[in-house]
């Protein structure tokens, strides 16, 4: 489990369930543990407005564009 946060404001976006070791580009909604984000239109934002990243709009598809610069992902040895 990872814990995505705003690089900006430090605020929590969402919980994570991570697979694998590459870096986190885009993520698979189906694995959102808890989403903290807001959705404006297909903007995926922080509250303070900062954009995370963007919801291509399929199913169960991705939040793609995640921006490095706007996003931290910070990992919870702890949990699984
Ligand atoms: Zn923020």
């Amino acid at each position: 489990m990872i814990i995505i946060k705003c690089a900006k404001c430090n605020g929590k976006i969402f919980k994570y369930i991570k697979i694998g070791k590459c870096r986190l580009l885009h993520c698979w909604k189906d694995r959102i543990a808890e989403d903290l984000s807001v959705h404006n239109g297909n903007n995926i934002e922080c509250n303070c407005g900062v954009i995370i990243g963007i919801d291509k709009g399929k199913e169960s598809d991705i939040l793609s564009g995640i921006n490095s610069n706007s996003a931290i992902s910070t990992a919870k040895p702890n949990q699984q």
